[in-house]
């Protein structure tokens, strides 16, 4: 079944141009604007919506890692963005880099309603994305898990029913994890498509697969 989309306000010169152009065509105005519709859906559903998780132990080897992520971020054109704690030196590097400071102040782990914050905070980083492909950090996920993974985790699932497009990063310390538990840990692991450990600057992919307990006794 169609349905039917009104377009408002065309600019007068913008219509007598499609005009013209839909003239020289012999096709409609409609049919290009169902083109052009046609091809925004397909190219934005071309850009990944990826959402990794990154492990970390030691914050001057985050900062290198983002020194480096910096460089390929800007040579692809993304749009780099980052939201987060201000006295973390992660934000005060993104900030100097020149990264989009995504962050709604005032700002804290504890606040009322932090889902809807971060809700509010992601919307502000694709709005000011403009459609560009968003490369953005996301330190107060890992913040908040240093007082409560399990509501961070509750934050990750709802950011997975809506991904904004391009890659979302969530660092979180190694701290963080081992002091929640193993039962936490693995929620937060299946939250996320990826999972990378830093490990001094290497950057290592965990592979996590639940196995049959025979497999304990195969070759
Ligand atoms: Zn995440």
């Amino acid at each position: 079944m169609t349905k039917k989309i009104l377009v408002r306000e065309v600019d007068e010169q913008i219509h007598a141009q499609l005009g013209e152009i839909a003239d020289e065509m012999g096709v409609s105005l409609n049919s290009i604007v169902k083109d052009a519709l046609d091809k925004w859906i397909k190219q934005r559903s071309q850009i990944p919506h990826k959402h990794d998780l990154i492990i970390y132990d030691d914050e001057k080897n985050l900062l290198n890692l983002l020194r480096s992520m910096d460089r390929f971020s800007r040579e692809d054109n993304w749009f780099r963005s980052f939201c987060g704690p201000s006295s973390h030196s992660a934000t005060k590097l993104l900030t100097k880099l020149g990264w989009f400071d995504g962050t709604i102040n005032p700002y804290q782990s504890n606040q009322k309603d932090i889902e809807a914050y971060c809700g509010n905070v992601m919307k502000r980083v694709e709005k000011e994305s403009k459609g560009v492909s968003v490369c953005c950090m996301d330190f107060i996920l890992g913040d908040i898990g240093q007082n409560s993974l399990k509501q961070a985790i509750t934050i990750e699932a709802g950011y997975n029913k809506n991904r904004i497009p391009g890659l979302m990063f969530c660092p979180y310390q190694t701290k963080t994890l081992l002091d929640a538990g193993i039962e936490h840990m693995m929620d937060l692991f299946i939250e996320h498509d990826q999972i990378f450990v830093l490990k001094g600057d290497e950057l290592h992919k965990l592979h996590v697969t639940k196995e049959n307990i025979h497999k304990l006794f195969m070759n």
